[in-house]
């Protein structure tokens, strides 16, 4: 499905599994970004030249194209490098100062814990349960007793695939007048965003993980509360009057994005939006996949699965008993098979689980069961030496 799409793949026999990490990019995505790069490339919003038109229009025509595929309005989208660089401006500009504490799930991403400690906030974490779900009544005690925090929980884990029931999170949030951030950086690939229906109050992700380059991503936010923060980096753009004694500022979003910002990446990130939305049946192709994986997975001997929980979405990871997972990496590696092993930059589940590290597979458009068959012989195999 779809592999043609992708020059990548068109000199090379590997199989790519490390799609949570990032995706291979569609050759639409790349002439985008050359076709910047080739006839108009220019800088954006200042100048009056026709070229700088031309970028600013194609810039800003990425913003609204992003807007509308995530239902928010084109003043509420601030680019940002990535979902890092989403979550720790939130941290700095909103949150610090206006909350004392963030509540996190044992499921998150080093993105989703660093920039709250960098800030000095206050940390409560919802556990998770066997099968690395949140119970939602221990979610609204552990709320409950901390009203006015900020809750900032993934949509989806990247290390184990679980799929978090967001919009009851959300929910409850707002009973004890929380506002939520949510980390929608393995999302936006597999599932249908809508903040206004989830009434989510931020939400942050990066391109390269759907399709789109690298160095782009975005945080949603409400306008209301764009409104109220202050700049996260002061320079060129951002600007409305400067002098030694004072300066102001533009309105949201103009006001976070200061400097020259990553153009031809925002162009880029526009076609593998276009890209995305064509696909029929992407998250049937997902649910095919994985249900796929995890049946061969299970037949093994010695697997370890970490749940059986059916809302999983992108990613299956798993170990082998008595193997090191990095030993398994580097003898699929030598077959021409991409996964990733390690903590998947999310330490403390793995030492709630009492491990270093998994094996995951991670799965894209592009990924095919024939690929996953594979996989399992290599895996076999690479068992059998290293037995
Ligand atoms: N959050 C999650 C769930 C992720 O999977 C990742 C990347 O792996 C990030 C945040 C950070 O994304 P980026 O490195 O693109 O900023």
């Amino acid at each position: 499905m779809n592999k043609k799409d992708f020059p990548f793949f068109q000199n090379n026999e590997l199989i790519y599994l490390d799609n949570a990490a990032t995706s291979q990019k569609p050759q639409v995505v790349l002439d985008a970004m050359n076709e910047y790069y080739t006839s108009y490339c220019s800088n954006i919003h200042r100048g009056s030249h026709e070229l700088g038109n031309k970028a600013t229009e194609s810039y800003e025509e990425a913003r609204r194209t992003l807007a509308k595929f995530i239902g928010a309005q084109e003043n509420e989208i601030v680019f940002t490098r990535g979902t890092t660089e989403a979550i720790n401006l939130l941290a700095s500009s909103y949150v610090k100062g206006n909350f004392d504490t963030v509540i996190l799930s044992e499921l998150e991403h080093h993105s989703n814990i660093l920039p709250w400690q960098l800030n000095d906030l206050h940390i409560e974490v919802i556990g998770v349960d066997q099968d690395l779900n949140i119970n939602l009544e221990e979610y609204e005690s552990l709320v409950k007793k901390n009203p006015h925090s900020l809750v900032s929980i993934t949509h989806i884990s990247n290390a184990f695939g679980i799929v978090n029931p967001i919009k009851e999170l959300i929910q409850i949030a707002h009973k004890y007048e929380c506002k939520v951030l949510i980390d929608g950086a393995q999302a936006l690939a597999h599932l249908k965003i809508d903040v206004k229906s989830l009434d989510v109050d931020f939400y942050a992700f990066s391109a390269h993980k759907a399709y789109g380059p690298t160095g782009i991503g975005a945080l949603y936010a409400k306008y209301e509360f764009l409104e109220e923060m202050n700049p996260y980096q002061g320079g060129g753009s951002m600007i409305n009057e400067v002098s030694f004694e004072y300066s102001t500022f533009l309105d949201p979003p103009f006001r976070f994005e200061a400097g020259t910002q990553a153009i031809a990446e925002a162009i880029g990130f526009k076609a593998a939006l276009e890209y995305i939305k064509q696909i029929k049946g992407l998250q049937a192709h997902d649910k095919s996949l994985l249900e796929y994986a995890k049946s061969s997975l299970e037949a093994l001997d010695d697997i370890i699965l970490y749940t059986q929980a059916k809302n999983v979405s992108g990613s299956i990871s798993f170990n082998i008993k008595g193997i090191h997972h990095d030993d398994i990496g580097i003898l699929l590696s030598k077959q021409n098979i991409m996964l990733r092993t390690g903590h998947h930059c999310a330490m403390p589940i793995m030492k709630r689980l009492g491990i270093e590290g998994t094996i995951r597979m991670s799965f894209a458009i592009y990924n095919t069961k024939e690929e996953i068959d594979k996989t399992i012989n290599a895996l076999s195999k690479a068992i059998r030496i290293l037995r």
